[in-house]
């Protein structure tokens, strides 16, 4: 079997979908698992009414109202039959998101947002495998929770790997399936989710468990580039990435490729295509055994918004094991994300990420131990397979606070 991946953006009106039809008939749909997101910033559009159903904001009924409206949008620019079943069975899940919301009795954020922003993917993929049932494209929908099965850490579920690959080899290998990404199960049935932009993920463990040939993630770029087109000029295609490579760019911050989408598939050496929905003659982007990077070239990694802490001991002591193990934990404890460490006599830096917004509390608490200098709104970048050419564009881009040179691995902070 090949699994493919088509993403929000990939299916954000119907010339999206109708192109999906295109792609799938250039490149043949036999014996194809498609792993679909919610359409277009649909996952941004339910977080809305997560919110405004959490916080009684006003808004619930206009905020769902938006969603049904944009889909319903969709279908009737695709389906010239409106007694198409689909419109029905769209109506069924607002009925049931309508359902949850009256009935819950749960304050639990996390459970909520997973019992909601389901419905994302699972309106999507009724209206894409209806759709090409419709022009012949033969094609069975499956509810991706009866398969992926996963413990209960609602927005960031863990999978149980024994039972989802039990429930996966139940398959048939010769259909075409149509399944949700994003989304699992857990014991009492209710939905989770892998955390956002899951879907690549939800597409590596259908294509661990079905061994699959290969793994295709459809996209609006010609594959992984060397550096984001957006913050640098003559971004570059790559070619051939290896498993580690493009674990390294993951771990560094490139966004491209989900971090927790390698493993799955390096594990049983399935390859990776990257590939442009729109331009089908550039073979794009294959991540695989063998060759590091295809062409060796610099690869950019830009991480923004960063916060650059210097500390240092009170009495200007050395800072060895038992600070450094004090400060980790705090750190920890605050859930912040480390991105580059430094350390000397006498100080200790690090560039850091305040996903939770957690940092005032981070400092207050590091105040009362150390003497701390803070650095809003700094940049990050990663070079991989560094030259001195590309380290000095970088260091033209402002005042570079602290580099850092690992085996090829330059990093830089700029102000
Ligand atoms: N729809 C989800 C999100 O936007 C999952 C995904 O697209 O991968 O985060
Ligand atoms: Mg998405």
């Amino acid at each position: 079997m090949k699994i493919y991946k088509f993403g929000g953006a990939s299916v954000k009106d119907a010339e999206g979908i109708k192109n999906v039809v295109r792609v799938l008939r250039n490149e043949g749909f036999k014996n194809t698992l498609i792993v679909i997101s919610a359409m277009g910033k649909m996952t941004n559009a339910f977080e809305k009414i997560i919110n405004s159903y959490q916080h009684k904001t006003g808004d619930l009924q206009q905020n769902i109202a938006f969603v049904r409206e944009y889909h319903l949008a969709i279908m009737n620019a695709l389906f010239k039959n409106k007694s198409n079943p689909v419109f029905r069975e769209v109506e069924t899940l607002f009925e049931e998101l309508n359902k949850f919301l009256a009935t819950n009795t749960s304050s639990d954020y996390n459970f909520i947002y997973d019992q909601i922003v389901g419905y994302g993917e699972l309106l999507s993929t009724k209206i894409v495998s209806a759709y090409l049932n419709e022009i012949g494209i033969e094609n069975q929908w499956i509810d991706v929770r009866k398969y992926i099965k996963t413990d209960d850490s609602y927005r960031d579920a863990y999978v149980n790997w024994e039972l989802t690959s039990k429930n996966i080899s139940t398959l048939n290998p010769n259909k075409l399936y149509i399944a949700q990404g994003f989304l699992g199960e857990d014991v009492l049935g209710n939905t989770t989710t892998l955390g956002r932009e899951g879907s690549d993920y939800t597409a590596a463990i259908f294509a661990h468990c079905l061994s699959a040939k290969s793994l295709t993630i459809w996209k609006d770029v010609d594959g992984v580039l060397n550096a984001d087109p957006r913050y640098f000029e003559n971004a570059q295609l790559l070619h051939q990435i290896s498993y580690s490579e493009a674990i390294e760019m993951a771990f560094y911050g490139a966004s491209v490729i989900h971090p927790k989408t390698l493993k799955p598939l390096e594990n049983k050496n399935i390859p990776l295509f990257v590939r442009s929905f729109y331009n089908l003659n550039s073979s794009g982007t294959t991540v695989g055994k063998g060759i590091d990077l295809i062409p060796e070239t610099p690869c950019f990694i830009l991480k923004e918004n960063q916060i650059l802490v210097s500390i240092s001991a009170l009495d200007f002591s050395f800072m060895v094991e038992s600070n450094l193990s004090d400060i980790f934990k705090i750190l920890h404890d605050n859930k912040l994300k480390v991105n580059l460490i430094q350390n000397s006599a006498i100080s200790f830096s690090v560039c850091i990420e305040d996903k939770y917004n957690n940092f005032q509390q981070f400092i207050t608490e590091l105040m009362l131990k150390y003497k701390v200098s803070v650095m809003e709104n700094v940049l990050l970048y990663t070079i991989r397979h560094a030259t001195e050419k590309a380290i000095n564009e970088i260091e033209q881009k402002g005042e570079v606070l602290l580099k850092q040179e690992t085996r090829g691995t330059v990093q830089l902070v700029i102000k």
